[in-house]
Protein backbone atom coordinates (compact mmCIF):
# COMPACT_ATOMS: atom_id res chain seq x y z
CA UNK A 1 0.00 0.00 0.00
CA UNK A 2 1.42 3.59 -0.68
CA UNK A 3 2.18 5.28 1.92
CA UNK A 4 -0.19 8.45 3.00
CA UNK A 5 1.59 11.71 1.82
CA UNK A 6 -0.71 13.34 5.05
CA UNK A 7 0.12 11.09 7.82
CA UNK A 8 1.78 13.56 9.99
CA UNK A 9 -0.88 16.65 9.51
CA UNK A 10 -3.37 13.83 9.87
CA UNK A 11 -1.82 13.27 13.02
CA UNK A 12 -1.97 16.74 14.50
CA UNK A 13 -5.24 17.75 13.58
CA UNK A 14 -6.23 14.61 15.34
CA UNK A 15 -4.01 16.05 18.55
CA UNK A 16 -5.23 19.40 18.14
CA UNK A 17 -8.79 18.50 18.62
CA UNK A 18 -8.05 16.17 21.73
CA UNK A 19 -6.08 18.94 22.93
CA UNK A 20 -8.99 21.60 21.97
CA UNK A 21 -11.19 19.36 24.26
CA UNK A 22 -9.08 19.16 27.40
CA UNK A 23 -7.81 22.79 27.25
CA UNK A 24 -12.03 23.32 27.90
CA UNK A 25 -12.46 25.32 24.85
CA UNK A 26 -14.76 22.98 23.18
CA UNK A 27 -16.94 19.93 24.73
CA UNK A 28 -18.28 16.81 22.42
CA UNK A 29 -17.98 16.30 18.92
CA UNK A 30 -19.17 20.10 17.82
CA UNK A 31 -16.14 22.31 16.92
CA UNK A 32 -14.24 21.17 13.88
CA UNK A 33 -10.03 21.63 13.19
CA UNK A 34 -8.52 21.87 9.91
CA UNK A 35 -5.19 22.53 8.43
CA UNK A 36 -3.83 23.67 5.08
CA UNK A 37 -2.25 21.23 2.66
CA UNK A 38 -0.98 21.99 -0.91
CA UNK A 39 -3.60 23.19 -3.25
CA UNK A 40 -6.25 21.43 -0.35
CA UNK A 41 -6.74 21.15 3.82
CA UNK A 42 -7.38 18.29 6.17
CA UNK A 43 -10.17 18.82 8.22
CA UNK A 44 -11.84 16.60 11.42
CA UNK A 45 -14.47 14.42 10.00
CA UNK A 46 -18.39 15.22 11.00
CA UNK A 47 -19.68 13.93 14.33
CA UNK A 48 -17.07 11.31 15.30
CA UNK A 49 -16.06 11.63 19.23
CA UNK A 50 -12.52 13.25 19.26
CA UNK A 51 -11.41 10.71 21.80
CA UNK A 52 -11.82 7.68 19.47
CA UNK A 53 -10.94 9.84 16.15
CA UNK A 54 -8.40 7.93 14.26
CA UNK A 55 -6.08 9.67 11.72
CA UNK A 56 -7.70 7.79 8.65
CA UNK A 57 -11.05 9.74 9.87
CA UNK A 58 -9.36 12.77 8.73
CA UNK A 59 -10.54 13.82 5.25
CA UNK A 60 -8.63 15.62 2.72
CA UNK A 61 -10.64 18.01 0.75
CA UNK A 62 -10.08 20.40 -2.10
CA UNK A 63 -11.34 24.24 -1.78
CA UNK A 64 -14.15 23.75 -3.51
CA UNK A 65 -15.20 21.18 -1.23
CA UNK A 66 -14.62 17.72 -2.98
CA UNK A 67 -13.28 14.58 -1.01
CA UNK A 68 -12.75 11.01 -1.16
CA UNK A 69 -13.02 8.21 0.55
CA UNK A 70 -15.16 6.67 3.49
CA UNK A 71 -15.85 9.68 5.60
CA UNK A 72 -17.60 12.58 5.87
CA UNK A 73 -15.77 15.80 6.55
CA UNK A 74 -16.88 18.38 9.65
CA UNK A 75 -20.10 19.74 8.32
CA UNK A 76 -18.37 23.32 8.36
CA UNK A 77 -16.07 22.62 5.85
CA UNK A 78 -17.00 25.52 4.06
CA UNK A 79 -16.46 28.46 6.84
CA UNK A 80 -12.52 26.51 6.68
CA UNK A 81 -12.72 26.88 2.75
CA UNK A 82 -13.25 29.81 3.04
CA UNK A 83 -10.53 31.31 5.09
CA UNK A 84 -8.37 29.19 3.54
CA UNK A 85 -9.48 31.13 -0.16
CA UNK A 86 -10.00 34.10 1.04
CA UNK A 87 -6.57 34.31 3.67
CA UNK A 88 -3.75 33.07 1.89
CA UNK A 89 -2.01 33.36 5.64
CA UNK A 90 -3.88 30.81 7.34
CA UNK A 91 -2.30 27.77 7.88
CA UNK A 92 -4.78 26.41 10.06
CA UNK A 93 -8.69 26.38 10.93
CA UNK A 94 -10.16 25.86 14.21
CA UNK A 95 -14.15 26.33 14.98
CA UNK A 96 -15.14 25.71 18.50
CA UNK A 97 -18.38 25.94 21.00
CA UNK A 98 -16.32 27.45 23.79
CA UNK A 99 -18.57 28.39 26.41
CA UNK A 100 -17.49 32.25 27.58
CA UNK A 101 -17.33 32.97 23.73
CA UNK A 102 -20.62 31.04 22.83
CA UNK A 103 -22.83 33.12 25.53
CA UNK A 104 -21.52 36.07 24.46
CA UNK A 105 -22.24 35.43 20.69
CA UNK A 106 -25.63 34.83 21.28
CA UNK A 107 -25.67 38.42 22.61
CA UNK A 108 -24.95 39.12 18.78
CA UNK A 109 -23.03 42.47 19.68
CA UNK A 110 -18.97 43.13 18.84
CA UNK A 111 -16.55 42.76 21.99
CA UNK A 112 -14.71 46.00 22.26
CA UNK A 113 -11.27 46.89 23.26
CA UNK A 114 -11.87 46.70 27.07
CA UNK A 115 -8.59 44.86 27.44
CA UNK A 116 -4.90 45.37 25.47
CA UNK A 117 -5.06 41.75 24.86
CA UNK A 118 -7.48 42.05 22.04
CA UNK A 119 -4.87 42.66 19.57
CA UNK A 120 -5.03 38.87 19.55
CA UNK A 121 -7.81 39.29 17.32
CA UNK A 122 -5.36 41.35 15.06
CA UNK A 123 -7.49 44.79 15.85
CA UNK A 124 -9.08 46.40 18.44
CA UNK A 125 -12.66 44.24 18.64
CA UNK A 126 -13.56 40.59 18.49
CA UNK A 127 -16.37 41.03 16.30
CA UNK A 128 -19.46 39.00 15.97
CA UNK A 129 -20.81 37.55 12.06
CA UNK A 130 -24.45 38.23 11.88
CA UNK A 131 -26.63 34.63 12.07
CA UNK A 132 -26.86 31.93 9.21
CA UNK A 133 -27.39 28.60 10.39
CA UNK A 134 -24.57 26.58 10.57
CA UNK A 135 -22.77 24.79 7.58
CA UNK A 136 -24.59 27.36 4.99
CA UNK A 137 -22.71 29.06 2.50
CA UNK A 138 -24.27 32.09 3.83
CA UNK A 139 -22.95 31.45 7.59
CA UNK A 140 -18.96 31.33 5.95
CA UNK A 141 -19.94 34.94 4.12
CA UNK A 142 -20.85 36.22 6.99
CA UNK A 143 -17.88 35.19 9.36
CA UNK A 144 -15.46 36.46 5.79
CA UNK A 145 -16.78 40.03 6.72
CA UNK A 146 -16.59 39.80 10.50
CA UNK A 147 -12.75 38.86 9.94
CA UNK A 148 -12.04 41.62 8.13
CA UNK A 149 -8.28 42.92 9.57
CA UNK A 150 -8.90 39.97 12.05
CA UNK A 151 -7.85 36.51 12.76
CA UNK A 152 -11.03 35.65 14.82
CA UNK A 153 -14.62 36.46 15.37
CA UNK A 154 -17.91 35.46 17.06
CA UNK A 155 -20.58 33.20 14.92
CA UNK A 156 -24.08 34.38 16.38
CA UNK A 157 -25.95 32.55 18.61
CA UNK A 158 -23.21 29.60 17.74
CA UNK A 159 -19.55 30.02 19.21
CA UNK A 160 -16.20 31.34 17.96
CA UNK A 161 -14.07 30.73 14.89
CA UNK A 162 -10.05 31.73 14.50
CA UNK A 163 -6.79 30.98 12.15
CA UNK A 164 -3.01 31.20 12.53
CA UNK A 165 -0.10 29.87 10.18
CA UNK A 166 0.11 26.85 12.26
CA UNK A 167 -2.43 24.39 14.18
CA UNK A 168 -0.56 25.08 17.53
CA UNK A 169 -0.47 28.73 17.05
CA UNK A 170 -4.60 28.92 16.15
CA UNK A 171 -5.18 26.75 19.35
CA UNK A 172 -3.08 29.02 21.45
CA UNK A 173 -5.71 31.99 19.86
CA UNK A 174 -8.66 30.17 20.49
CA UNK A 175 -7.48 29.74 23.93
CA UNK A 176 -6.64 33.22 24.65
CA UNK A 177 -10.21 34.64 23.00
CA UNK A 178 -12.23 32.55 25.28
CA UNK A 179 -9.74 33.69 28.32
CA UNK A 180 -10.87 37.13 26.93
CA UNK A 181 -14.60 36.24 26.72
CA UNK A 182 -14.63 35.18 30.22
CA UNK A 183 -12.55 38.43 31.55
CA UNK A 184 -15.26 40.27 29.41
CA UNK A 185 -18.15 38.90 31.13
CA UNK A 186 -16.89 39.01 34.60
CA UNK A 187 -16.16 42.39 33.84
CA UNK A 188 -19.19 43.23 32.73
CA UNK A 189 -20.97 41.78 35.80
CA UNK A 190 -18.34 44.14 38.06
CA UNK A 191 -19.35 47.37 35.94
CA UNK A 192 -19.05 49.35 33.00
CA UNK A 193 -15.78 48.48 30.81
CA UNK A 194 -13.20 51.43 30.33
CA UNK A 195 -12.39 50.59 26.59
CA UNK A 196 -9.39 51.41 24.86
CA UNK A 197 -9.17 53.90 22.16
CA UNK A 198 -8.66 53.42 18.60
CA UNK A 199 -5.03 55.04 19.09
CA UNK A 200 -3.99 52.86 21.59
CA UNK A 201 -4.84 50.17 20.09
CA UNK A 202 -2.73 50.58 17.13
CA UNK A 203 0.07 51.37 19.64
CA UNK A 204 -0.79 48.23 21.27
CA UNK A 205 -0.90 46.31 17.94
CA UNK A 206 2.65 47.89 17.32
CA UNK A 207 4.08 46.53 20.16
CA UNK A 208 2.27 43.17 19.81
CA UNK A 209 4.69 42.48 16.30
CA UNK A 210 8.08 41.59 18.51
CA UNK A 211 6.17 40.91 22.19
CA UNK A 212 7.81 37.68 23.51
CA UNK A 213 10.74 37.50 21.21
CA UNK A 214 13.82 36.21 22.64
CA UNK A 215 17.58 35.66 22.17
CA UNK A 216 18.00 39.75 20.41
CA UNK A 217 20.02 42.63 21.69
CA UNK A 218 18.67 44.60 24.08
CA UNK A 219 17.52 48.27 22.96
P1 LIG B 1 -19.05 18.80 12.83
O1 LIG B 1 -19.20 17.72 13.88
O2 LIG B 1 -19.84 18.49 11.59
O3 LIG B 1 -17.61 19.15 12.59
O4 LIG B 1 -19.70 20.16 13.32
C1 LIG B 1 -20.20 20.54 14.48
C2 LIG B 1 -20.36 22.02 14.47
O5 LIG B 1 -19.67 22.70 15.21
C3 LIG B 1 -21.35 22.66 13.57
O6 LIG B 1 -21.29 24.03 13.64
ZN1 LIG C 1 -20.33 24.82 15.34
Amino acid sequence: MPTDPHREMRQAVVETCRRMNALGVNQGTVGNVSARSGDGFLISPTGVPYESLASEQVVAMDLDGGWAGDWRPSSEWRIHAAIYLARPEAGAVIHTHAPNATALSCLRRDVPAFHYMMAVTGGASLRCAEYATYGTPELAAHMLRALEDRTACLLANHGVVGFAPTLEAALALMAEVENLCRQYILTRQAGEPVILDAAEMMQVLEIFKTYGRQGEPRS
